[in-house]
């Protein structure tokens, strides 16, 4: 960054009569202009990440930090007369769902920070994951246009753009390139589909509707036109250094597959290297089996994409001869090694009628990776426990983490001075000297509280603000945050919510500490379940919160339009980090370690990375409760009834969904929503009633504990002081060194 120069031409710039958005894209393009060039690829190892989503967040303030300005920045800007939030109108671009597209975000980060070359290749989305009002309610759906305030953070390359060949269609893919900023430039390259109307719908939206035969096949083209297009990309640029022998080219390129949605590159890059360049099928795949590795994020059964041959062979005939030759030496290879025809079926690329993408994934990669050491253990024991077995070596974990630059420099300013006034400021690029602040004094923890209050007190304006809701800043603030889904189990903390409700209107709960409960939380557009239990989320907050007998002691409030920015504030102001998925189905979680690192203590059960945040911060920290794994299996096994957990006070909490206590809008979804629970064949899949009683007494006593303010705050530091492991430094160094050898 030439960063005398950004300064002088910040101080010169005009800002009479300018409006917002022309004032970000002005200040955001001269910092572009400074900035320096990206780093370069030639001559050695580089990593590639292939992600469907790139939860990006919003660049200003982060990019400004990154390039070392920010400071100097709003100091300019407020001699000017101008208060740098006024870019917080500037929304943030979400081409992604939640967790898997912000790890990918935050691994760029972190990547850029050591100066280590990674770069990320993903789909320049029109239109990100939709913006959510709540009317009556209910969610709505507005579309992200997130273009309408200009994209000066990228640069589009004309001279770069590609041909993606489909049976029926041709379309130019044109790369977009945002910087990375760091210790070294990365890149982020994102393609945009032109050249038809047609073809311009491949780019449109993020996960377009995919229940239909033409929505599966635009989900399987759009999959097809990012991964074909960066790894043709990264073919010709081997190819004009190296010529045509690929036998360097796994040394120079190391292809991380974010999920299932990339891997179908595999088969395009076979493809190129028989047919363009007249590789044997055998060296082609060798050569494939030493480029990609394959991380996985769930074991959910919808997740994992599998794909009508018919559907391929329609659109990419020569993909689907590719694909079927895998699948056959696949078989070979298995039978080779002494699978059983079982053993062999289980494994199998293509059967059915369809391909299975996890299993290729898994077959032709060189690594393959859980994100917390429990996900990894299911992955090995239970979802790829014979391909485990057959091939050992490939299997590892690479716990999470987030970029503590975002995540705690960028949205709790005060706790990082804090911190820098304790242990000094080489945590700052050496995360793991936060660990220095376990010896913390009592003049830390009256401070450390003080941090606490400034924060909430911002978190509860900007919501008093958003939300039309007031809360007193005595309130402990208690918050789950993130997608919604049944396995997230929301529901459950509704129940324990109303269950507290029921206690401190009967006065069975003589003195609680005032405490408030943020939920926020996006529901895929079609998932009826879901967004039933964001209309419940909002009634039961409307009668809590308009009853004057309790509200001073406690609230409910759904936050509209859950996002990065929203996430940072809300991690930096909370006391209570809700993580309650039934046991066995959170692969990680990200939104635990972002709490945890702004001392949160977490309440949750023993699932994802919950448990190594325990075993970091200690249990005595921490608020565990809940069926472990090995107890949910038990029950599955022999015959889980959901009625013999309902306890007479939880029966209360969760008969409201059909007792005429709220009103569902006439639909008939809280009765479904009950029946789900307690009347099916196979009801409550997700223990919610199992653990409710448990989850209800574990809050009470959050609420007990809470009244000692010093006890609680120790708590709450411990958690910041160990949680340097979930720093995605952390993990991008273990990826780094035992994946990718950059
Ligand atoms: C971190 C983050 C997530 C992931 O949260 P989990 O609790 O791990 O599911 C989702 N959405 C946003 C906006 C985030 O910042």
């Amino acid at each position: 960054m030439e960063k005398a120069l950004f300064l002088q031409d910040l101080k010169e710039l005009n800002i009479k009569n300018k409006n917002v958005i022309d004032l970000y894209n002005e200040i955001s393009l001269l910092a572009m202009k400074y900035a320096g060039d990206i780093g370069d690829t030639k001559g050695k190892s580089n990593a590639y990440y292939l992600s469907m989503e790139f939860l990006m967040g919003r660049s200003f303030y982060n990019n400004l930090m990154e390039l070392g300005v920010l400071e100097e920045t709003k100091q300019i800007l407020a001699d000017k007369g101008l208060d740098v939030n006024v870019f917080e109108e500037i929304e943030d671009a979400a081409l992604g769902n939640g967790g898997l597209g912000r790890l990918a975000a935050c691994f760029l980060d972190s990547a850029a920070g050591l100066g280590l070359p990674l770069h990320g290749y993903g789909i320049r989305y029109k239109y990100g994951l939709f913006k959510q009002a709540i009317k009556n309610g209910f969610q709505v759906e507005l579309p992200d246009d997130w273009q309408r305030f200009g994209d000066p953070w990228s640069v589009r390359r004309e001279d770069e753009k590609r041909q993606i060949e489909y049976a029926d269609m041709t379309v130019t893919a044109v790369p977009y390139d945002m910087p990375v900023f760091g210790k070294r430039i990365n890149y982020l390259r994102l393609w945009q589909a032109e050249g038809s109307a047609e073809a311009e719908t491949i780019s449109q939206y993020l996960y377009p509707a995919d229940d239909t035969e033409e929505g599966k096949l635009l989900r399987l083209r759009q999959e097809y036109f990012f991964s074909a297009a960066a790894i043709g990309e990264l073919i010709d640029r081997y190819v004009k250094s190296y010529g045509k022998k690929f036998d360097k080219f796994p040394e120079l390129n190391s292809i991380q597959l974010n999920d299932t949605h990339p891997v179908i590159v595999i088969a395009e890059f076979i493809r190129v290297l028989t047919k363009t360049y007249r590789l044997s099928f055998s060296q082609a795949l060798n050569i494939a089996r030493h480029t990609f590795n394959y991380t996985n994020h769930t074991v959910l059964p919808e997740a994992l994409e599998c794909w009508k041959e018919e559907y391929v062979r329609k659109i990419l005939p020569d993909v689907s001869d590719v694909l079927t030759k895998i699948a056959v030496f696949a078989d070979r290879e298995f039978l080779k090694l002494g699978c059983s025809k079982e053993q062999a079926l289980g494994m199998a690329i293509f059967k059915g009628g369809n391909f299975y993408m996890a299993n290729l994934a898994v077959f032709v990669a060189k690594n393959v990776n859980g994100v917390a050491a429990l996900h990894t253990q299911i992955l090995k024991t239970n979802l790829f426990a014979t391909a485990h077995r057959f091939y050992p070596d490939k299997f590892q974990n690479k716990t999470n983490g987030i970029t503590h630059r975002r995540w705690l420099e960028l949205c709790n300013k005060e706790l990082s001075a804090l911190i820098d006034e304790t242990v000094g400021v080489g945590w700052r690029s050496d995360i793991s000297q936060l660990s220095g602040l376990n010896g913390f004094t009592q003049d830390t923890v009256d401070k450390f509280r003080e941090v606490k209050r400034v924060k909430k007190q911002q978190l509860l304006n900007y919501i008093a603000e958003k939300e039309g809701v007031s809360i007193p800043a005595n309130f402990t603030v208690f918050a789950q945050v993130k997608r919604l889904h049944e396995y997230k189990r929301q529901l459950m903390t509704v129940f324990a919510v109303l269950e507290l409700y029921y206690s401190i209107k009967s006065g069975s709960l003589g003195n609680m500490h005032p405490s408030l409960f943020i939920f926020g939380a996006k529901s895929a557009p079609s998932y009826k379940r879901a967004k039933t239990i964001i209309k419940f989320i909002n009634e039961v907050a409307d009668k809590i919160n308009s009853d004057e007998s309790t509200n001073s002691v406690l609230k409910v409030v759904f936050v509209r339009n859950y996002n990065v920015s929203y996430a940072e504030k809300i991690v930096a102001g909370a006391d209570v980090s809700l993580q309650v998925s039934t046991a066995g189905l959170e692969a990680s979680g990200t939104g635990n370690m972002k709490f945890m690192m702004n001392g949160a203590v977490t309440c949750g059960t023993m699932d994802g990375a919950n448990i190594e945040i325990v075993e970091r911060a200690g249990l005595e920290n921490n608020y565990i409760f809940g069926a472990t794994v090995e107890e949910i299996a038990k029950l599955k096994l022999n015959g889980y009834k959901p009625m013999e957990y309902l306890t007479d006070f939880a029966k209360n909490a969760v008969e409201t969904l059909i007792d005429g206590t709220f009103s569902d809008g006439g639909t008939g979804s809280f009765k479904e929503l009950y029946d789900s629970l307690l009347a099916s064949d196979n009801a409550d899949n997700y223990y919610v009633l199992r653990d409710l009683d448990d989850y209800f007494k574990t809050l009470v006593k959050i609420c007990e504990d809470y009244a000692d303010k010093d006890g609680f705050a120790r708590k709450q530091l411990k958690n910041v002081a160990n949680s340097a492991y979930f720093s995605s430094d952390r993990t991008i160094k273990e990826y780094a060194k035992e994946i990718w050898n950059i």
